[in-house]
């Protein structure tokens, strides 16, 4: 459909507006506290209803936290630099994102939109070439960048909104908007999810601006990914190695070495059986450990991922690693403990809505090409919802906006080409109004 009602001209000018102050002012997962307060603020200009802090989320699901310290900086920092400390302050422990729901004048359907918002932990490029950069609204803070997108998914989001409010009159039942934090680790979707907030949407959409296919395919703004598959099956942990300290010159026998027995886990973590089945990963990113040049390390941590193409590979590659991690903690008399961060599994786009989503998609303003289903190539963890969804009898589909990419996804000369953002408005906007006419 086409958005007569809107100067999508002035929206569009205004959604890169929103982009690029997210995008000087990047958060990662649980600590998006001042984008979290510039959503709200946007939904409240529309006069629509926001929910957020603690009563949108089950603690104990709220996986992966940063560490105290960190947590207390960024909620000072967001403190200092966003104009609603008000909102904030009811967000103190990480509990960030929101969620608003826009009512339509005729009945239908209860139709759930996701889109997350937090940054990756990465250094953004200062190269003249780097768009940001040149424009002066590179990332302000160390260590954090919207290297994903998920600025553009949050303009996109707010865009969603204001379409939709013009147009409540023509809106079959209700949009349930979500602005999820934690995304980036597969951290925050299964807390949003436990709350059972997705239990009532009988359609529900999410989309991914970019990622390999945009790059392996060239595609340009305006071709759709109606839906998506690949998504790999992932699981987020760390391991603690606990040994015994002792003077490394005089008594080493009396130590038990954690770095040892960490350094035997990863060499043997990486040689693991592949399965039969398909595609199985696994990472140790980090590594960290010991106290002192001359002392037997009582400690060790390592950061890890398993992945497959199916839960059942995942789980085999997560169990083997595991049962790795023990064996060579017991070789050098250490014990470990391992610590779930996060997970996301696989899931299928329903057939009967990818139809529906491909006939909305041809009459929408922008759209110029079609791609009915693509590889999605990673872990999402919009997967978590989209599960949720289907097992409460609702149909789900993830998409993907297309766009030329400058470099890959999570590095530092990642770039958004803007033009996306106006456009995936028009997709959401689209999708809730025609759907259920199909
Ligand atoms: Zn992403």
């Amino acid at each position: 459909m086409t958005f007569d009602r809107i100067d999508m001209n002035a929206l569009e000018a205004d959604l890169i507006r929103i982009r690029r102050d997210l995008h000087r002012h990047p958060e990662t997962a649980w600590t998006e506290f001042r984008t979290t307060a510039l959503i709200i603020s946007e939904l409240e200009k529309l006069g629509l209803p926001v929910e957020f802090g603690p009563a949108i989320h089950v603690p104990e699901k709220m996986y992966g936290m940063p560490k105290e310290a960190e947590m207390q900086a960024c909620y000072e920092r967001a403190l200092q630099e966003s104009d609603r400390p008000d909102l904030i302050e009811k967000m103190k422990g990480g509990f960030t994102g929101c969620i608003t729901e826009i009512q339509g004048e005729l009945p239908g359907p209860t139709v759930g939109i996701r889109v997350d918002i937090d940054c990756n932990d990465c250094d953004e490029s200062a190269a003249e070439n780097h768009k940001p950069a040149a424009g002066g609204y590179a990332s302000l803070h160390a260590h954090c960048m919207h290297a994903c997108g998920h600025d553009a998914h949050t303009a996109i989001g707010i865009g969603t909104a204001r379409l939709l409010c013009a147009y409540r009159d023509r809106l079959p039942g209700k949009v349930v908007l979500v602005f999820q934090p934690g995304e980036e680790g597969l951290r925050g979707a299964a807390s949003l999810t436990a709350t059972g907030r997705f239990a009532e949407c009988d359609y529900f959409f999410g989309a991914h601006v970019g990622l390999g296919i945009s790059q392996k395919e060239k595609l340009q703004v305006g071709d759709v990914v109606a839906s998506t598959y690949g998504f790999l099956s992932s699981t987020k942990f760390d391991a603690v190695f606990h040994g015994k300290a002792a003077h490394a010159g005089a008594s080493p026998d009396q130590g038990c070495n954690a770095i040892a027995a960490a350094s035997a886990a990863v060499i043997n973590m990486l040689a693991i059986a592949r399965h039969h089945d398909g595609a199985s990963r696994i990472n140790i990113g980090t590594f960290r450990g010991g106290t002192g040049r001359n002392v037997i390390p009582d400690r060790a941590e390592l950061g890890i991922e398993t992945r497959g193409v199916t839960n059942e590979i995942n789980e085999y590659m997560e169990k083997a690693a595991v049962r790795v991690l023990e064996g060579a903690a017991a070789m050098y008399g250490c014990s470990v403990e391992t610590r779930f961060m996060g997970s996301a599994g696989g899931v299928v786009c329903d057939e009967e809505l990818v139809e529906k989503t491909v006939a909305v998609l041809e009459k929408t303003e922008g759209v110029k090409r079609i791609i009915r289903s693509g590889d999605f190539g990673g872990g999402e963890d919009v997967t978590t919802i989209m599960r949720d969804v289907q097992a409460h009898g609702g149909q789900v589909t993830e998409m993907i906006l297309g766009m030329p990419l400058t470099a890959p996804h999570h590095n530092g000369l990642f770039d958004v080409d803007e033009r996306v953002i106006g456009l995936g408005a028009r997709v959401f906007a689209s999708l809730a109004l025609e759907v259920s006419r199909i």
